[in-house]
């Protein structure tokens, strides 16, 4: 396991000033200018190993892609400027016409888009699979399969996909593996160690950690995020403004002390949920009461606050009803940041909605449990 602690606060980037601030500079700059016009046509030979213009690289991200990198074990990290477009050039880097993708059923929605509705406008073509199922996976892989793309623990339900074995998998095929690792953050799971080749994460969630960003990342090998930034970072221009940037940096410092507040609160809150009456299922992996526990401790040494659970109610309007009633739980999307959120899922999938997704926040977890308590009364 990496030491997080070390990463996030050691000051490798005194060298960036040479009055060695504390806090990190915030290079807020468009363009760098070179000493001579030799120096700078050396610079411009290869963009991706100078500062020559802040849609490529810049000091203040270049800050946050290391620390990223050292998190996951991985060579090199590339910051973007959301979660989703991490995710897009990851997949579009793999791709052309013709081609095919496999996509766990399970994945963000938007990652599901981008795998169908956006890339088939381009001639490429994806089957979803149960991507906890290795079986229905191998199925699924064709001649022209490029790209395994998948999210452990999955999107809503939280469902383990075994990523030693899907790694194998994709080697065999020789696909491209992508992993989602938001939730578990690299502080907890390490999918490059497992031989998956591509990580991305929402830096929207817990590095940066206080709703107050949008960031996305994604980190491989020097070969693989190289090319991501040759061949769809540059052109595209996914940039991450340099205060964006600064804002994960400044999150990230407090990950390691962060992370373990909002694991041991879902666990109580889980404790709570499994003896309530009320409540008919819970979706935490990292409770040694989940199906899934004896996978997810190989894979995750810790959990985040993200979890979801069905209630036993089918009545529509009382689940809104004890939605509405909730005080330390404010309704909204996203999740990662200080606050403790719900999503009811009824307000886009009326076909279950008993299913509702809760953040466990910073705040004192019995302050949590008994807000949840007064609002499923009604149920
Ligand atoms: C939020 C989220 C994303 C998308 O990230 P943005 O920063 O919102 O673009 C991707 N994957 C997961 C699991 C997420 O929760």
């Amino acid at each position: 396991m990496n030491n997080a602690a070390n990463i996030v606060t050691d000051d490798a980037y005194e060298f960036l000033s040479v009055e060695r601030p504390v806090a990190a500079p915030l290079y807020q700059t468009s363009l760098f200018t070179y000493p001579s016009v030799d120096a700078l046509r050396q610079g411009i030979k290869d963009e991706s190993l100078t500062h020559l213009y802040s849609r490529g690289n810049n000091p203040t991200v270049e800050q946050v892609e290391d620390r990223i990198a050292a998190l996951e074990g991985g060579e090199q990290a590339k910051l973007f400027s959301a979660g989703v477009s991490a995710i897009a050039s990851s997949i579009l880097s793999c791709v052309k016409q013709n081609d095919h993708i496999v996509c766990s059923n399970d994945s963000y929605v938007w990652a599901q888009y981008i795998s169908s509705t956006y890339l088939s406008r381009f001639g490429v073509s994806v089957t979803f699979v149960d991507a906890t199922d290795l079986e229905a996976v191998e199925k699924a892989i064709q001649k022209n399969t490029k790209v395994l793309y998948l999210e452990s623990p999955g999107s809503m339900q939280l469902r383990v996909q075994n990523l030693p074995r899907l790694a194998a998998l994709a080697k065999a095929y020789k696909l491209t593996s992508i992993v989602d690792n938001t939730w578990a953050t690299p502080l907890y799971q390490n999918p490059l160690a497992m031989g998956i080749d591509l990580v991305v994460h929402s830096a929207s969630k817990y590095l940066g950690g206080h709703s107050d960003v949008i960031g996305g990342v994604v980190v491989g090998s020097k070969a693989l995020v190289g090319r991501i930034f040759k061949t769809e970072f540059l052109p595209i221009g996914h940039v991450p403004d340099p205060f964006q940037a600064w804002l994960i940096q400044r999150g990230m410092r407090t990950l390691h002390v962060r992370l373990p507040f909002h694991y041991a609160s879902a666990l109580k809150v889980c404790d709570y949920l499994y003896d309530s009456n009320k409540i008919a299922k819970v979706n935490y992996p990292m409770h040694p009461k989940s199906p899934w526990y004896s996978l997810a401790s190989e894979q995750m040494t810790g959990g985040s606050g993200l979890l979801s659970l069905e209630v036993k109610s089918k009545d529509v309007q009382k689940i809104e009803e004890a939605v509405d009633r909730l005080k330390m739980f404010r309704i909204g999307v996203s999740w990662g940041g200080y606050e403790s959120l719900v999503f009811p899922t009824l307000v886009s999938s009326p076909n279950n909605p008993s299913l509702i997704r809760l953040h466990i926040g910073l705040e004192d977890p019995k302050s949590l449990i008994s807000d949840l308590d007064q609002a499923f009364s009604v149920l």
